[in-house]
Formats: structure tokens, C-alpha cells, sequence
């Protein structure tokens, strides 16, 4: 009997055997820091020369751990034993293949503060934050393990006289999983437990800022008594492992989260047929956003600026689903931008380890310097209202900024910042508020404050977002109840945890036989 679904709970921090349980983590973690990680291919752990050092953002001094770093000859090998363990878990009972995640799962739940620990410490996530992953992380394999269920059951076929007849669902074959390393748990495990539990073998590369959080799930997937082969673990560079696996003729599908320019590179890469190559592949990606938040003039305006806070600097605005745009009808706009200054101004930002902190470091130098330029850009094309530089020494710390005064086609107000940086759009009505959200090349999520009922219809309409929340935040879908994924250049259509998502990873075969 399997239990209903249910999210897993978010831990409130407040009470003292949490914060407890956490601190223990964290020393737990410290005391592990700097230790190496090896390739696991077909089960087997390889160490390798090269290295990719993992460093705290918080704390640039500090090194995380190290993992080994594989080069095409380690990627083939990968391919070789993903191909060798597909011949025989693609026949595998699905209820069984779920029961790996349901293992899994519980394992992970018993280690939640750990697994969270790390993330503060390699992915610089605050503590609600980095619980967050985690709790995303168990949602998505519990809800996948139990999809795997539904689907086990087939296609519904029409009944005829003198045949019987079924479809059924199979797996696709060998997958690479390039996850991003701002979820660097959830994300990863979503992206690796719905492919597998379809029946597919996957290659897992994880983000070079985020390998070992990686390696620690692959060791879960261990103890949880995966068949070998069935994940294999192998960090890399991109442009060297990553275009070799994309390319590989015995590839059957990649699964991509991360920036739009790589998930359009893996498109076009997967989209030339190798020889020996018998199959199309597919390509699951969930790209950029540069998502917005509407701001009515009946709207309550402190829920309004609480929602874009949150969705603007929540884990330092480097969400694909952060709200990067808060376009605010002009009766209100200039009591919305003095509130979220203010709020902003208040924000403590420091290492992510220090549980009174709201907003920790960015990821890395590159992300860092990035999102300083874009700074330097935003002054020149709006007006700083609060934030604008760094904010301290020692880790890549950015002060939260709200940028006004920005029109709707500026740089800041087009491009993907991936940082703690909002920009504040004036618009004459409603109507042109929607008309400037929709005005980008994406359409990921999007959120409208409104107390209005006539202008909530129209934005449930033509507000065209893959995610669109009302009277809320737009970030934290929760697994099931907010399938996730964006439109345009925000990816191919893909809902994470929602129903359909197994089916990207399998194919119906209808079989028939006369009586
Ligand atoms: N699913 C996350 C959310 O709703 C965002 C995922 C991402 O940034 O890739 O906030």
C-alpha cells in the first residue's frame, strides 16, 4: 500500500530542537570539508588527476571538497556502463524501480539537516532556503515514485471484438541529466529520479560550483541499493564531457536545467544525427526567465511588496523563476518602490551558515562580477533606489537592489541577471502592466496583485507564463501542486512535478494480438 502524497513539510528553525539539529549538521559538514570525491561509473569509483575544487561562496578562503573531473575517455566509459545497466533495468518492474525512491527518499528524510547543511555550505543557501531544496528534493521523488505507478498501468485503449489489446509505456534509453547549481539537490534529484524510475540509465554531470552536494546524493542512491550502472556519477567541464555526451550517438535523451544559451547550444548539438545514431533525440530543457511582477492599482500594497521581495531576493534573486521585473500601475507606483527600498535597505546579507542572515553570497566570482556590471548598467538606465554595490568582504556579497525609473525595453528590464536585482516599471493601466510583462522572450512564471476581479480574468488569460500566481509570490512551486516550467525561451514546455512529466522520459508501444 502506498500512502497518499503529501509535500514535505518546511522545518521551522524557531524551535530550538531544529535549530539544534541544524547546528549539529553543520559541524557535522565542517568536519567533512575538503574531502575528495570520486567518478562513479558503472558502480566503480575512479579518482582522477584533475579536480574540480568546490568553494564556499560565503567564504572564498574555504574549500567545500573536491571531486574528480572526467574527460571524454571517463564520459565514454560512462556511456558504455549507463548502455550495459539499461539492458536489464529498463525490464525491471516499475513498482519496483519506485521502490528504489521510496527508499531513497526515506533515507534522505532521516539525513534532511545534513543534506541542508551542505547545501548552505556549498551552494551559500540561508537555512530556509537550503531546507527548501531538500524538502523539494524528497517531493520529487515521492511523487515520481508514485506516478511510476500510475503510468505502469498504460494508455487507455478502446475495447475490440476478437483482439486484445494494450499500450504501454517504455523508456527511451541512455540519458545525460545537466542539472543547474542553484537547486543543486532538488533540481538534480527531479531531473535523475523521473528518468530512472521510467527505466531509463542516466549519466548525471552535475554543476561544477555544486559536485558535491552531487556526490553525496549518489551516495544515498547507493545506500539505497541502486543497481549499479543504473546512475553514474561524472562531473565535468561542459564544453568538453558536456558536448561529447550531447553528441554521442548512443544517447537517447538529455535532460538540461540551467541558462538559455547552454540549453539552446544542447539543442542544436542533439540535433545533428551522428553516425551509428538510430533515433531522434530528445531534449528536455527548462531554461531563463526574466519574470514579473504586476502591481495593480486596487491591489494591497504591502502583500504586493512583501511578494516581490521575497520572489526578488529569496536565495539572492538566482531563481529561474525570480521575479526580476515589478511592473506597478502609476496610482501606486511610487508608494511601491519608497515600501521595497525600504525593505530592502533593512536586509542583513552575510554567510549563509549564520541563521539570522536573509541573504547570503552569489554563487561565484563569474556570477559575481556579472551581476555588478548589470549594477553599473541599471545605474545608467534607472535610478538606484537601494542596494547598487557589494555588500562586504570575504564571499561574493551583493546588497539587494531595486532599480527604478527602468523602461520596459532597458538592458536590466530584458536580460537574465540571476542576482538580487529588481527593476520597477511604470505602466499608465493595467493593461499596458501586461502588455510590457509579456514583452520578453521568455515566460516563465509571473505574479499579479490585484483585488480586482475583471483584470485577474484578463491576466489568467493573456498573461503567458508557464507558472502564474496570483496575489502571491512567484517563486517556491511546490511539487504536485505547482507543475513547474515556462514557455518561449524559457524551455520546452515541461512541467517538473506535475503529472506528465514521466512521459518525456518514455515511449507507448501498443501491442495486439487476435484471439
Ligand atoms: N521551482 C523553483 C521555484 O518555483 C525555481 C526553479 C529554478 O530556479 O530553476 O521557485
Amino acid at each position: 500500500m502506498v500512502i497518499p502524497y503529501a509535500n514535505e513539510p518546511f522545518t521551522n528553525f524557531t524551535l530550538p530542537e531544529n535549530k539544534k539539529a541544524m547546528e549539529d549538521a553543520l559541524n557535522l559538514v565542517a568536519k567533512q570539508k575538503g574531502e575528495q570525491y570520486p567518478l562513479v561509473i558503472g558502480g566503480e569509483k575512479i579518482t582522477t588527476e584533475a579536480r574540480i575544487v568546490s568553494i564556499n561562496p560565503s567564504n572564498t578562503q574555504e574549500i567545500v571538497g573536491s571531486v574528480a573531473k572526467a574527460d571524454t575517455n571517463l564520459a565514454e566509459k560512462a556511456v558504455q556502463a549507463a548502455l550495459k545497466a539499461f539492458s536489464t533495468w529498463q525490464y525491471v518492474d516499475p513498482a519496483e524501480r519506485s521502490r528504489y525512491l521510496f527508499k531513497a527518499t526515506a533515507l534522505l528524510r532521516r539525513r534532511k539537516f545534513e543534506f541542508s547543511a551542505w547545501l548552505v555550505e556549498e551552494a551559500g543557501k540561508t537555512w530556509p532556503e537550503a531546507d527548501a531544496d531538500t524538502a523539494e528534493a524528497i517531493d520529487f521523488m515521492e511523487y515520481y515514485g508514485r506516478q511510476m505507478l500510475q503510468y505502469q498501468k498504460g494508455m487507455a485503449v478502446t475495447p475490440l471484438p476478437g483482439e486484445q489489446n494494450e499500450c504501454h509505456y517504455i523508456p527511451l534509453g541512455v540519458g545525460v541529466v545537466i542539472p543547474p547549481w542553484n537547486f543543486p539537490l532538488a533540481i538534480l534529484t527531479g531531473m535523475m529520479a523521473a528518468a530512472i524510475v521510467a527505466g531509463n540509465t542516466v549519466i548525471m554531470k552535475p554543476a561544477s560550483t555544486t559536485p558535491v552536494i552531487a556526490a553525496k546524493l549518489m551516495a544515498l542512491l547507493e545506500e539505497a541499493g541502486l543497481p549499479k550502472g543504473v546512475v553514474n556519477y561524472l562531473p565535468g567541464s561542459g564544453g568538453v564531457i558536456g558536448d561529447y555526451l550531447v553528441s554521442h550517438p548512443k544517447v537517447r535523451f538529455i535532460n538540461f536545467t540551467g541558462s538559455k544559451e547552454v540549453g539552446l547550444r544542447i539543442n542544436k548539438l542533439a540535433a545533428e544525427v551522428a553516425p551509428g545514431q538510430k533515433w531522434i533525440k530528445r531534449v528536455i530543457a527548462e531554461m531563463g526567465g526574466k519574470d514579473a511582477i504586476v502591481v495593480d492599482k486596487e491591489a494591497d500594497i504591502d502583500e504586493a511588496v512583501s511578494g516581490i521581495f521575497a520572489s526578488a531576493f529569496g536565495f539572492q534573486g538566482q531563481k529561474c523563476s525570480a521575479c526580476s521585473r515589478a511592473i506597478v500601475v502609476k496610482d501606486v507606483y511610487n508608494a511601491v518602490v519608497a515600501k521595497l527600498a525600504a525593505k530592502a535597505r533593512a536586509v542583513q546579507v552575510g554567510k549563509a551558515n549564520d541563521p539570522s542572515v536573509f541573504m547570503g553570497p552569489v554563487i561565484d566570482e563569474t556570477a559575481y562580477n556579472k551581476i555588478l556590471e548589470y549594477l553599473e548598467i541599471g545605474r545608467a538606465e534607472g535610478k538606484i533606489a537601494a542596494g547598487g554595490g557589494k555588500a562586504g568582504e570575504g564571499g561574493y556579497f551583493i546588497q539587494p537592489t531595486v532599480i527604478a525609473e527602468v523602461a520596459p525595453g532597458a538592458r536590466v528590464a530584458q536580460e537574465e541577471i540571476f542576482g538580487p536585482v529588481v527593476a520597477v516599471i511604470k505602466a499608465d493601466d493595467f493593461d499596458q502592466a501586461l502588455a510590457i510583462a509579456n514583452d520578453t522572450e521568455y515566460g516563465l512564471t509571473g505574479s499579479v496583485y490585484s483585488l480586482n476581479r475583471e483584470n485577474l480574468e484578463k491576466a489568467r488569460r493573456e498573461f503567458f507564463v508557464g507558472n502564474l500566481y496570483f496575489n502571491r509570490k512567484c517563486t517556491g512551486a511546490l511539487v504536485g501542486v505547482h507543475p513547474f516550467g515556462g514557455f518561449n525561451m524559457s524551455g520546452t514546455d515541461s512541467k517538473a512535478g506535475g503529472a506528465d512529466y514521466l512521459l518525456l522520459f518514455m515511449q507507448a508501444k501498443a501491442v495486439s494480438e487476435k484471439l
